[in-house]
């Protein structure tokens, strides 16, 4: 669960200052950290800084403007601290960028030229310059930017850190820049930065930061700036050098006061540094951590090539060897084989059990084959190894499948394909909570507390002590190194080591996992409901499993409809093999619930001698499955264990945090805002309702707000309100007054369509445009049915194998052997699965997998709105509409 921080951040007259930066490789969702730490800082009353180049950044300090930035940030403020004040100032904004920089660096910014009134906190007008024509010339810019870095020792004035060179931003960033790298920034500044990929305020590797003379150059700014928290954004080497920095604080700042190149004021008031750790890396390499930011994007990538090399593989009848990142972790490797369906992932973690690797994967491809795949696709992670720790690489998997398997065989390096292109939903979602969470770290620190690394479990924000996560990071390489692999594989989060478990189960064919005969079920799948991203996934995840473990998958096509028709087949491994790829429903569904013929349907179960049963779907699917349960005292053919798994794009099934195909739609619900957006920029100042589906869940509109950045957004769970809705107006307005004299700016109202019978999306669109007058104007856009997406995403695909295979372990668990079965009359006297605990949802919640009997979820459950009492993410609309600068400006409803 998630609740919004209220910690200070320092009084008005002496305000904490918090800085960020981005260091190591980048990753998407680095952007998204910056604008939370920043807009969070900011509305906790902080003044909020940017280090750019990463450590290199805080080295360097300010060549140039040492001295002004510092005090020009030092003016007084007028924000309250619990307010968080929109510093856009039209004069300011109306400059012309070399103007508008020189203006704030000299100090001339500070006051508002129409009323002579201090303004709110700064804004350099910095986000602009990174902005505009970002994206251009990133590659030789990055590596020119390096090379000034790294050998001349000057700062670089190439298009990487100033893109865009010929756009006016662009030249006059490179001049006005330059030497510049602690920069106070303004609540505008980063506008607009959650859909971009990479970092916006660049990164580095820095070999000064590893020498104590650069860490303690590193102090001496942070003192100079009056920095006390510090928020640092990379992989384990970054942290790594944010848990130095801290730990020898106090000998940096004692040596700096011998020198004096401190004062003593500033060492007593300095004695202390807050630092806090985000985890940035596409590796998903960071232990104590499911998911670092990043990760899911760089996934994303790997699908999208590998799904588009799949349909030319089987064209082709061929194999593809697919190498991706992944140095000392399996993470990408191994989810990407869940994700499109691979025949076999080297990952480093877990060799092939055989030193002689090359028959190990032949034997598992050659059966593939023979049970008639047209493809093989293998995917290796970069630092694959074998048991003695020789390197596999794709050239050497290609070899072997050429000359043992005939096969004609193709060699893919992904490489920084990976790292680029916009983050995911959840790489936007995850840093902007993690850089809220990050704030309140800082402003909760004490000096006796340890730094903390901000990490997720399941869907639970954790802190863990930095060092203790970095020590266990490097413990995996260790382990490897030691050739001891479980121990490698025990030091990553359980989720890993299950979706091992998951790829395995449903990749492989042969006798030793099948069960005793007498231990054989009979399995049902249906699916129920609407179609949702991920459903095809797990039908695919359960049917292998069964045929894995000798069990009868049977497909009930067209939900309850189709199993009073009869319309029962069994499905084979090979039928299965592209699911995990398709969006909707394979088998059909609708949302038919069994007491449409309660009696037909038990003897359909009856004369299928289903063993178990799978129900995949929404509220309806778990309906069915308590209306079932229910009647099992009158329809033995029901005492059989049960198992629902949620899957609805509206995330409404009571107790479960996430249900499969939310994620899709959040994705397609981004796709779509960030066209709207770019059209509603273009004509700068108009207003975008966007109607969402969900039911009366509004937790699509919620998150999907948060994603994009959304200002105002409507839920079913809030309504509306006229009162409301006169605020939000007179929120609109201040806005757009703020912008008048610069840039306007396209802004995005997300709303649910059944958040209220009377303001329709229609209503309220013709609302705004009447208030906005001359502001700025309203259109409308409904996105309907696109949100069951297309092709389900890669978090869907995963999560749904993960969870079958917890769901299928279930069903064994509570199944009695069938062949002490008793005749169906005498089955109350030998059935476990008559329990309540038999028939149950599998539920996310918080950083536990719990499966729920139909009791605790019907305690949990709204009957009347199809949804849940509680819902997770209800503060999640307050955050989205604070980091959007609603609550700024109108205040807390
Ligand atoms: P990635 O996951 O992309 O490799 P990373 O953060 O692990 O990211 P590194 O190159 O290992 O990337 O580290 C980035 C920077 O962090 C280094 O250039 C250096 O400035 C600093 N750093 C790394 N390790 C240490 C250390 N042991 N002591 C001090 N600083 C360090």
């Amino acid at each position: 669960a998630f609740t919004l921080p209220g910690a200070q951040g320092g009084s008005a007259d002496k305000p904490k200052k918090i800085a960020v930066l981005t260091s190591g490789g980048d990753s998407a969702g680095m952007n998204a950290a910056v604008r939370a730490v920043v807009r969070m800082g900011i509305a906790r009353g902080c003044h909020a800084y940017i280090i750019r180049e990463g450590w290199e950044g805080l080295v360097r300090g300010n060549t140039e403007y040492h001295e002004t930035v510092a005090s020009t940030a030092n003016t007084p403020q007028t924000s309250q601290p619990a307010t968080p004040a929109l510093s856009r100032n039209a004069s300011f904004a109306a400059l012309p960028p070399s103007q508008r920089l020189a203006a704030a660096t000299k100090g001339a910014s500070s006051r508002n030229r129409k009323s002579g009134q201090p303004y709110g906190p700064l804004t350099f007008g910095f986000g602009d310059l990174l902005k505009d024509g970002a994206g251009e010339g990133e590659d030789e810019a990055g590596a020119a930017a390096d090379l000034a870095l790294h050998q001349s020792g000057e700062p670089s004035t190439s298009g990487s850190e100033y893109p865009g060179s010929g756009t006016a931003g662009g030249a006059d960033g490179q001049k006005t820049l330059k030497g510049m790298y602690i920069v106070r920034v303004g609540w505008d500044d980063v506008r607009g930065w959650m859909g971009e990929g990479g970092t916006l305020i660049g990164s580095s590797r820095c070999p000064a930061f590893r020498t104590r003379e650069g860490r303690l150059k590193a102090a001496e700014n942070l003192i100079h700036f009056g920095i006390d928290c510090l928020a640092v954004c990379g992989g384990d080497g970054s942290l790594t050098g944010a848990d130095k920095l801290r730990g020898e604080w106090p000998s940096l700042v004692k040596e700096l006061l011998e020198k004096k190149r401190i004062t003593k004021d500033q060492a007593e008031t300095f004695a202390h540094l807050n630092i806090v750790g985000l985890v940035g890396s596409i590796d998903n390499d960071m232990a104590m951590t499911d998911l670092t930011i990043g990760g899911i994007t760089a996934l994303h990538r790997i699908c999208e090539a590998i799904d588009s090399i799949s349909s030319t593989a089987s064209s082709h009848s061929r194999a593809f060897v697919v190498e991706v990142m992944g140095r000392h972790c399996g993470w990408l490797s191994l989810l990407a084989g869940i994700a499109t369906g691979a025949d076999y992932v080297f990952i480093p973690e877990q060799p092939p059990k055989s030193a002689r690797w090359e028959e190990e994967m032949c034997e598992v491809l050659r059966a593939h084959r023979r049970v008639g795949k047209r493809k093989s696709i293998v995917i290796v992670a970069e630092g694959a190894l074998d048991r003695n720790l020789n390197p596999i690489k794709g050239e050497d998997i290609k070899d072997v499948l050429v000359k043992q398997l005939g096969l004609d065989t193709r060699v893919t390096t992904l490489g920084h394909t990976q790292r680029g292109g916009k983050p995911c939903a959840w790489d936007r979602i995850l840093p902007t909570v993690q850089g809220v969470e990050a704030v309140e770290t800082l402003l909760s620190a004490t000096p006796t507390t340890p730094s903390y690394m901000i990490g997720i479990s399941e869907n639970k924000i954790t802190r863990v002590p930095l060092l203790e996560a970095v020590a266990q990071t490097q413990a995996v390489a260790t382990a490897i190194e030691a050739k001891d692999f479980d121990k490698a594989i025990s030091y990553r989060d359980p989720e890993f080591a299950e979706s091992l478990q998951a790829f395995i189960a449903s990749s492989t064919l042969d006798e030793r996992f099948k069960v005793p005969q007498e231990k054989r079920l009979r399995v049902g799948i249906i699916h129920v409901g609407a179609p949702a991203g991920g459903m095809n996934a797990a039908t695919r995840q359960a049917v292998r499993y069964c045929v894995a473990r000798g069990h009868t998958p049977l497909a009930i096509h067209n939900g309850f409809e189709g199993l009073l028709e009869d319309n029962v087949q069994e499905l084979s491994w090979l039928r299965v093999d592209n699911w995990t790829t398709r969006g909707g429903s394979e088998l059909g569904t609708n949302r038919t619930l069994p007491d449409a013929n309660l009696g037909g349907v038990a003897a359909a179960f009856q004369s299928h001698a289903f063993d178990a049963l799978l129900i995949i779907g929404g509220f309806e699917a778990w309906h069915a499955l308590q209306i079932m349960e229910t009647a099992r005292s009158n329809y033995p053919s029901f005492q059989i264990p049960m198992c629902h798994l949620p899957a609805t794009l509206s995330n409404n099934v009571p107790l479960t945090d996430f249900s499969l195909g939310s994620d899709t739609s959040l994705n397609a619900l981004i796709d779509a805002c960030d066209a709207i957006k770019q059209s509603a920029s273009a004509s700068r100042n108009r207003v975008f309702v966007v109607e969402t589906q969900g039911g009366m869940s509004g937790y699509i509109a919620t998150l999907g707000a948060l994603a994009v950045g959304g200002v105002l957004c409507y839920t079913p769970e809030d309504g509306i309100s006229l009162d409301l809705l006169r605020k939000d107006v007179e929120f609109l307005k201040k806005r757009y007054e703020l912008d008048a004299h610069g840039k306007s700016e396209g802004r995005l109202v997300i709303k649910s369509e059944k958040s209220s019978k009377v303001y329709t999306t229609e209503v309220l669109t013709n609302i705004l445009k009447e208030e906005g007058k001359d502001l700025f104007d309203a259109r409308s856009a409904s996105l309907g049915h696109t949100l069951q997406g297309g092709t389900p995403s890669p978090l869907d695909r995963t999560r749904a194998a993960r969870l079958t295979l917890r769901c299928m372990q279930f069903l064994e668990e509570h199944a009695v052997s069938p062949s002490l079965k008793a005749p169906y009359k005498g089955r109350n006297k030998v059935l476990t699965s008559n329990t309540p605990k038999s028939a149950a949802s599998i539920t996310i919640q918080g950083s536990q997998i719990i499966f729920a009997p139909v009791a605790d979820v019907l305690k949990a459950a709204d009957m009347k709105n199809r949804t849940g009492k509680e819902t997770w993410w209800k503060d999640m609309k307050a955050l989205a509409e604070l980091l959007g600068g609603r609550t700024g400006l109108v205040g807390n409803d």
